[in-house]
């Protein structure tokens, strides 16, 4: 069976949703449908006029890349230009394209995470905080018959996370009365007599994005016409999410080993670097794309180095002068999300039933050679 677009931008947007995105940031479906069933869907870190070559030899009906492929308002669609004859044959060969960028680099599990488990940073926290999402307290009374199955409905629609622990919730034992008027249709009892049921409180925590879901999943779930429950604000911080990553090596090293390390980890034939290869290093942050910007936070967070990419002249001055190493291994490492997605998606594809393939682009987009 053939998964549809939807489908499979669903798994893409359960794991990286839009709102985690920078403001104005260029995502999400850009050109075509997702209304189509898919054969083959390829995973790119540009869409190229190769890369879309690379999807019509593949028979991929969609392309999910991370760097968009409209980043400009679109003036015009010129099909004598490079822009325009590109958009022309994607939509000539009915290939869609799909944008996943800051939403998949803060995601967890997304682009840094990834960086950050080639590299084998440990203990790792986010450099650059940019969102923090409320969470609820929900409390649910269930008879005890349905105590588990309403429990599991609810942790599969992601309530009951905290940290690294998921399903966790609270149960207690009581008693329940209801009193059932005309024109009920109650699950339990006989209407105008009250009914005393041995029931089950809940009580579990969901993130403020996913209230209406669960909500909707508790409703459905719960054999009550009228199930009751309380939705609670709660004055927590909340979860975080940001972009890059900071985190220890297991074992300390210097400069000139761990730019070796990042070349093999981010198969790339060569990076820059700032600083005295002979330094030991062991706090590394890591920030895929052009993380200039994020070279003083890394600082104070305590990093001994910097990867990232697109450094420029000045803030790698600036680094040195603050005694932070920096290796500017290239935008083009972020690469990695390529194989992450396409895996990811492949075996979710795979346990949901469905024959859709997910293609890693072989494409490589760099665009520097050396000289
Ligand atoms: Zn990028």
């Amino acid at each position: 069976m053939l998964a549809n677009g939807q489908t499979v931008i669903q798994q893409m947007e359960q794991w990286a949703p839009k709102r985690l995105a920078v403001p104005d940031d260029r995502i999400g479906l850009q050109v075509g449908t997702l209304n189509k069933k898919l054969k083959k869907v390829l995973v790119a870190l540009d869409v190229t006029e190769e890369v879309v070559d690379e999807a019509i030899a593949e028979q991929a009906g969609l392309i999910i890349a991370h760097h968009a492929v409209i980043y400009r308002p679109l003036k015009a669609l010129r099909t004598d230009l490079p822009g325009g004859k590109l958009l022309e044959k994607l939509i000539k060969h009915d290939i869609a394209v799909y944008i996943a960028h800051t939403n998949l680099d803060i995601a967890e599990g997304g682009v840094n995470d990834m960086l950050a488990d080639a590299l084998g940073l440990q203990d790792r926290r986010i450099l650059s905080e940019t969102m923090r999402e409320p969470y609820r307290k929900l409390v649910v009374y269930v008879p005890d018959s349905h105590a588990e199955p309403v429990s599991e409905a609810l942790f599969q629609a992601g309530a009951g996370q905290v940290g690294h622990y998921k399903e966790c919730s609270f149960q207690l034992a009581g008693t329940g009365t209801f009193t059932p008027q005309e024109g009920s249709q109650p699950y339990i009892g006989r209407s105008g007599q009250r009914e005393h049921v041995t029931e089950k409180r809940i009580e579990t925590i969901v993130p403020a994005s996913l209230e209406r879901k669960v909500l909707q999943v508790l409703r459905s779930a719960h054999p009550y016409e009228e199930p009751a429950y309380d939705l609670l604000p709660l004055e927590l911080d909340g979860h975080a999410y940001g972009l890059g990553r900071i985190g220890k090596r297991e074992q300390p090293c210097t400069l000139r080993e761990l730019v070796e390390d990042v070349k093999q980890a981010c198969q790339v034939p060569y990076v820059r670097f700032v600083g005295d290869e002979r330094q030991q290093v062991s706090k590394v942050a890591v920030l895929g794309g052009a993380g200039g910007r994020y070279l003083a936070q890394a600082k104070f967070a305590g990093a001994d180095v910097m990867i990232t990419g697109d450094v420029d002249y000045h803030a790698a001055h600036d680094a040195l002068a603050a005694g932070l190493c920096v290796i500017d291994a290239g935008h083009n490492i972020e690469k990695i999300m390529k194989h992450g997605v396409a895996d990811r998606l492949g075996s979710q594809l795979r346990q949901m039933g469905y024959s859709t393939v997910m293609v890693p682009s072989r494409i490589d987009t760099e665009v520097f050679k050396l000289g």
